[in-house]
């Protein structure tokens, strides 16, 4: 039998439409491409997507057609997200960061159809327009005041774009499994590969980040995302945010330590999230002024793993509570985050950190397990890592244009990183599965080694990879960024770390260099670090 209730789709277009209508004058504060600030709110927001989706309807576009953007987290680039998603298209965010060639290959796989663009990638763009195969249409998100001369051929300025366009659009109903947006992995490994989100997955996904035990979105909040609409749509924040009411704080394009910091005094954010890189940035400025900005009580550290240094920093010395949170762009991105149980908060802070160091629990619609190489699942005590697979509505089936499942047969997805899970359904990364150190038989878990690192007073940044050993096969390469002048010895940095990491795990070798190389999402490249020290031999 049936149930009798309402068979509503899930639809993007939803999500702005209750914030315009309950949360109309929630602001939205940009911080613009161009310089000044600019202030917006959910109605406006709504109303000027209506104006983009009749303009993108009257140039042409069609329900599946792929449309571009390369831009940075403004309110034009939130109008954007709603307007193409509600006309039945698909809102391809690409990484800014991205080489020329990645770039082109990544537009042409796609098949987009237009791209909007900050004027800052101009240039870049009137580079590459030649080898882009189906691109009919840049356009400039700016006014014709701030129209640069020097992008592609044919640029249009978005606020001519949609001016004449008709300030009324009626947003169709379709089915809610049609694609809403794309992102490309970064591609450490082989070419990019295109996830293809879809409308229902988008709005659950959503549902679930304003859970207290997610990212716990208020009205009274005001959130600032650092991490890129480019980069699995911030998170999922664009369409959160809107549901929980809360106020949106988009910094554009400084994300250094120092203009974050003043935009964020100055708006008052209480709650941000991004990669522990910008965080160490924001830190450093703090401790140089002295404070937090204003407002600020809680910060969300995902995408790479948080240490327990930047943890300290932000809890001890500046009153800012840290979530940390795993994910990937195959995963919408969210999959775990972690708050702490009951149980544990009357506990003492040393006896917590074991547990607040892990990436976090489960959130209801992601299911967890771990395996072996055979596939044989792992016991869940906390001990035993293996290979993480995930499965639920808003995590990946097939890539783009793939034509193959990317499930295992039991319909799971292989996220490709080693993780523990203990009884209370925490989940801690050890390592990406190409990343582990395989000494002797044993796993050396990278992310653990380099964590333990940085807690070194003189270790600003820290990068372990595996290098050939004539008994062991693999041994551990320390590579460092140092905090000052003071570069210690081998057998200093092994005393310190003996402390606090198994003996099988201390490094062999220690490197030090001016910076690691970080990629477009701000996450060591530890395959450029392989390179460069390829046939360096320990032992
Ligand atoms: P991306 O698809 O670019 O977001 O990258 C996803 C990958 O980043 C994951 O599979 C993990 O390897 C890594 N990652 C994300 N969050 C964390 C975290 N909190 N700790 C450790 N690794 C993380």
């Amino acid at each position: 039998m049936q149930g009798l209730m309402m068979n509503t789709p899930l639809l993007i277009t939803s999500l702005i439409q209750f914030a315009a209508q309950y949360h109309g004058d929630t602001s939205i504060v940009t911080r613009s491409t161009e310089g000044p600030v600019r202030h917006s709110s959910y109605g406006e927001v709504f109303a000027r997507a209506q104006r983009l989706a009749n303009a993108l309807i009257d140039f042409g576009i069609k329900p599946g057609d792929r449309i571009a953007t390369v831009a940075w987290n403004t309110d034009r680039h939130i109008e954007l997200y709603y307007a193409i998603s509600g006309i039945g298209a698909i809102c391809h965010t690409v990484n800014l960061r991205l080489a020329d060639a990645e770039l082109v290959y990544i537009l042409n796989h796609a098949e987009d159809r237009m791209v909007f663009f900050d004027t800052d990638m101009s240039e870049t763009l009137a580079r590459i327009q030649t080898q882009t195969k189906t691109v009919d249409r840049f356009v400039a998100m700016t006014d014709a005041a701030h129209l640069l001369d020097n992008g592609p051929e044919g640029t249009i300025d978005y606020e001519s774009f949609i001016a004449s366009a008709s300030p009324h659009h009626d947003w169709a109903i379709f089915d809610e499994n049609t694609a809403a947006s794309m992102c490309y992995t970064s591609g450490t490994t082989g070419d990019p590969k295109g996830v293809l989100y879809s409308h229902r997955a988008t709005v659950l996904h959503a549902m679930a980040s304003c859970y207290a035990s997610t990212l716990n979105l208020r009205t009274e909040d005001v959130v600032l995302p650092v991490v890129p609409m480019f980069h699995v749509n911030a998170w999922g924040v664009p369409y959160s945010a809107p549901i929980a009411g809360t106020p949106l704080v988009m910094p554009g394009p400084k994300l250094d330590g120092q203009s974050l910091f003043e935009f964020m005094d100055a708006e008052c954010v209480t709650k941000a999230l991004g990669v522990p890189t910008v965080w160490m940035s924001l830190l450093d400025h703090m401790d140089k002024v002295g404070r937090k900005p204003a407002g600020l009580n809680s910060v969300v550290i995902g995408g790479a793993a948080a240490s327990e240094a930047i943890i300290n920093r932000f809890e001890l010395d500046h009153g800012v509570a840290v979530n940390h949170a795993w994910g990937m762009t195959e995963m919408s991105p969210l999959g775990v985050v972690n708050t702490l149980k009951t149980k544990y908060q009357s506990l003492p802070r040393d006896q917590q950190m074991p547990t607040k160091l892990k990436q976090g629990r489960a959130i209801y619609g992601v299911d967890l397990c771990i395996v072996d190489d055979d596939g044989q699942e792992l016991p869940r005590d906390g001990d035993t890592s293996g290979r993480l697979l995930v499965k639920g509505p808003w995590i990946v089936s097939e890539y783009f244009k793939a034509g193959e499942s990317a499930l295992n047969p039991e319909g799971w997805f292989d996220t490709g990183d080693i993780a523990t899970l203990d009884p209370d359904g925490y989940m801690m990364i050890t390592d990406r599965a190409k990343d582990i150190i395989k000494s002797g038989g044993e796993w050396i878990s990278s992310v653990g080694l380099e964590n333990a690192a940085v807690g070194h007073p003189v270790i600003k940044q820290a990068a372990v990879i595996g290098v050939a050993h004539p008994k062991w096969l693999e041994r551990p390469l320390l590579v460092c960024v140092p905090e000052g002048e003071n570069q210690p010895d081998l057998a200093e940095i092994r005393e310190y770390l003996a402390e606090k990491v198994p003996k099988l795990w201390l490094p062999d070798a220690i490197e030090w260099v001016e910076s690691l190389p970080i990629g477009a999402t701000g996450k060591v490249l530890k395959a450029e670090l392989r390179n460069r020290f390829a046939g360096y031999t320990v032992g």
